[in-house]
C-alpha cells in the first residue's frame, strides 16, 4: 500500500538504535523530514547522517527525554525552526528489570521517567503546534508488557500501561483538532534491548509466539508509518500489537 505524507516533519525519540532508528528511516523514506532524538549524540547523529546520505531529510538532536526542561527547550528550538512538528513518535525507552521486592527506588523512577513522563513532556512541548494546525499524529511505543504484564517488569509494565492511558486521553482531548493519538505495543523485537534473551529463555518466548519468529524493527516501523500517514485519518485512541500473535 502506498502511504501519503504531505510535507510533514516528525520527531522520533530513541531514534539512535533499534526500533526508533527503523521508524526514523521509514518515515524519511516517505519524504518526511525527521528529527532524530536520542540520549547520546553519536547514535542520533549517525542515523540522521545515514538518512541524509540516502537522499532523505533529517537532523539529530541529542536530549535526555526524561529531563523536562531539556525537552521543553528542544521543543521550542524545533518549533522556531520548523513552525510545526506534525508527527511525534515517543519511542525512547529503557528497562531496569527485577522482582518487585528487590527493585530500588531509582530503578522504578528511572523507568517511569524515561518511558512515561517523557511522553507528557514531548506532547506538552509540541502538541499545541499540532492542535493549532488542526493536523497531527502522536504515536506512543508501548509494549505487550503494558497489556499483559510481565513478572520482573513491574516498573516497565506500569510505564507502558500508563502510555496507553495517556494515548487514549490524548486521543479524546485532541480529536476535535484532527490530531490523532495511537499506541503501538510491540512483542519481542530483535534489538539491543532484547539481546540478552538467548538460549532456553529465547526458546521459551518463541513457544508463545504463533508466528514462530521474533519481530524485526521494520515490522514495528511499518505500523507506525501507517498510523502517521493520511490513510490513518480515521484511526485514533487505539493500541496496535505487533507481536506475531503473542497477545490476543
Ligand atoms: P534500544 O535499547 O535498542 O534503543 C533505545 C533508544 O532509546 C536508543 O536510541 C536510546 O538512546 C534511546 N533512549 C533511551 N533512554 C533515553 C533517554 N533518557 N533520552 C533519550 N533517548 C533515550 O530499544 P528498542 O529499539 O528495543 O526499543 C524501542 C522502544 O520499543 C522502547 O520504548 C521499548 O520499550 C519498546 N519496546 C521494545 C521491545 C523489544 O522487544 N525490543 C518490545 C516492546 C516494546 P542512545 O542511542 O543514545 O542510547
Amino acid at each position: 500500500m502506498g502511504l501519503t505524507f504531505e510535507n510533514r516533519t516528525a520527531v522520533v525519540t530513541g531514534a539512535g538504535r533499534g526500533i526508533g532508528k527503523a521508524i526514523a528511516e521509514t518515515l524519511a523514506s516517505h519524504g518526511v523530514e525527521v528529527v532524530c532524538v536520542s540520549r547520546t549524540s553519536e547514535t542520533c547523529t549517525a542515523v540522521a547522517e545515514g538518512i541524509v546520505q540516502s537522499g532523505g531529510r533529517a537532523r539529530a538532536v541529542p536530549v535526555d527525554v526524561g529531563d523536562g526542561a531539556a525537552v521543553q527547550a528542544a521543543s521550542e528550538d524545533l518549533l522556531s525552526d520548523y513552525g510545526t512538528i506534525d508527527i511525534l513518535v515517543n519511542n525512547a525507552g529503557i528497562t531496569r528489570d527485577g522482582l518487585l521486592f528487590r527493585m530500588s527506588d531509582d530503578d522504578w523512577q528511572d523507568v517511569i521517567q524515561t518511558n512515561l513522563t517523557s511522553c507528557f513532556y514531548w506532547v506538552r512541548g509540541l502538541g499545541r503546534s499540532m492542535t493549532r494546525k488542526r493536523w497531527g499524529r502522536i504515536v506512543n511505543i508501548s509494549s505487550v508488557a503494558g497489556i499483559a504484564g510481565n513478572a520482573g517488569q513491574t516498573n516497565y509494565a506500569a510505564a507502558k500501561a500508563g502510555m496507553i492511558g495517556l494515548t487514549k486521553s490524548l486521543a479524546r482531548e485532541f480529536a476535535s483538532r484532527s490530531v490523532t493519538a495511537n499506541a503501538v505495543a510491540p512483542g519481542f523485537i530483535k534489538t539491543d534491548m532484547t539481546a540478552a534473551f538467548t538460549g532456553d529463555l529465547a526458546d521459551k518466548v518463541l513457544g508463545g509466539i504463533p508466528l514462530k519468529r521474533f519481530g524485526g524493527s521494520l515490522d514495528v516501523a511499518n505500523m507506525v508509518a501507517y498510523l502517521c500517514s493520511e490513510e490513518a485519518n480515521y484511526v485514533t485512541g487505539q493500541v496496535f500489537t505487533v507481536d506475531g500473535g503473542m497477545v490476543m
